[in-house]
């Protein structure tokens, strides 16, 4: 049985493990972190939203957003309420129960916030997905190592013939690299998230997909202030920024995308000033919420912010799966077929007509 090697074991990884066991592959899955989504958790909104700009996009959003509703456990339809940006909400085909309406929300205070509403979409349970697909992957017998990372090491051919499964030392002190002979019919995956692009440079294969970072804040009424039971998540497109309930508390972003590189998760002061600014000027009722947890965390997107999805047109074992941008969780359950459909038809010249996603967009 052909072996699929995943880099990677975020919402990415796991996905493309689940899709590349039912292509009937071999699945092994490598990541240098301590557990499953170490980079997702607590980092990340975990909205689901069913709608974008990109009509490519949308449409995973959605089968992703349909499937969330099969399990209840991973997700709460609380409704998103949007200012959008671009007319995207009414120039898409509606799918049932997914239908954008005009709406609004009445703060405590008095304020009317006013835009499209989306009642089916909400909050993902980024912990409960974690273990969703974990679970899902040891019940198909996929294996997965953490404290490895992998490293593409020959190319022979157009194929990659050596990688090398390197221990991080921190953690694994007594394990030594192991060099892994790759045949043609194996894959490697490369699900890195904001790693991806070095990944793919190892195997000579450059796709810009670029680390952006952005702060998440967790922050908590004062003393006397109850967050309304039946607040949605409120995005403002147009003044960029959102927050969402979180039990007591909200999570909110200032909607900041500052290119940078693949490590760097340290938030960065000034972001928090101008979180407050953005409450005091558009929704007042937030503005004396005080910061509990600051958040930085990265979205790895390439430059048309789509994912990159399918075999590398140089380097013909090697699968791309990266570049899931600010919607990772929503997409995560709708790209599992999308992964399958991809796999199944084998490495071949492709366009953007037979696949939106596909990384020869870039060559
Ligand atoms: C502030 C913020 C808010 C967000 N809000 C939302 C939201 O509301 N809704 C939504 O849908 N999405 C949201 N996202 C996006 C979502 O978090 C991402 O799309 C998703 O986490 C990307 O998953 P991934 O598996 O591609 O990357 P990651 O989770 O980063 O996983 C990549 C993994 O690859 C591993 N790795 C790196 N190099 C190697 C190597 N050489 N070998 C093996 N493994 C390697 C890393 O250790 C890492 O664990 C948000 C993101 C941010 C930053």
């Amino acid at each position: 049985m052909p072996k699929a090697i995943i880099a990677g074991c975020g919402v990415a990884g796991l996905t493309a493990a689940l899709a590349a066991r039912q292509a009937g592959y071999q699945v092994v899955v490598f990541d240098p972190a301590p557990h499953a989504c170490y980079y997702t958790s607590s980092r990340n909104a975990a909205i689901a939203r069913s709608y974008e700009a990109d009509p490519a996009l949308s449409r995973v959003a959605r089968t992703g957003v349909i499937t969330l509703q099969q399990y209840p456990a991973l997700y709460q339809p609380c409704g998103l309420l949007i200012r959008p940006l671009e007319r995207d909400y009414n120039n898409q085909p509606t799918i049932t129960g997914l239908e954008p309406q005009p709406g609004s929300y009445r703060l405590p205070d008095g304020q009317v916030f006013s835009g499209e509403f989306v009642a089916q979409n909400g909050i993902i349970g980024i912990a409960e997905l974690t273990r969703h697909l974990v679970g899902e992957c040891q019940r198909q017998g996929i294996t997965l190592h953490f404290g490895h990372r992998v490293h593409i090491q020959n190319i022979r051919g157009g194929y990659i013939c050596q990688i090398a499964i390197e221990p991080v030392q921190e953690f694994l002190n007594n394990h030594s690299t192991i060099a892994m002979e790759i045949h043609n019919s194996d894959l490697i995956i490369n699900a890195a998230g904001s790693w991806a692009r070095e990944l793919g440079q190892q195997a000579g294969s450059d796709i810009p997909i670029i680390p952006h970072k952005r702060h998440l804040y967790r922050m908590l009424p004062p003393a006397g202030k109850k967050l309304p039971a039946d607040l949605p998540v409120l995005w403002d497109e147009q003044n960029d920024f959102y927050l969402r309930p979180d039990r007591e508390a909200i999570l909110a972003t200032p909607g900041d995308q500052t290119p940078t590189t693949a490590a760097d998760y340290t938030p960065d002061e000034k972001m928090a000033h101008t979180m407050r600014a953005i409450f005091r000027h558009h929704l007042p009722w937030f503005a004396d919420f005080t910061i509990e947890t600051a958040h930085a965390c990265l979205r790895s997107f390439p430059r048309d912010n789509r994912p990159v999805l399918g075999f590398d047109p140089k380097v013909q074992n090697l699968f791309w799966n990266a570049g899931w941008g600010g919607h990772g969780m929503t997409i995560a359950l709708g790209m599992i077929a999308e992964i399958s459909e991809t796999l199944s038809q084998g490495f071949r010249r492709e366009t953007e007509l037979d696949n939106p996603f596909t990384p020869a967009r870039f060559f």
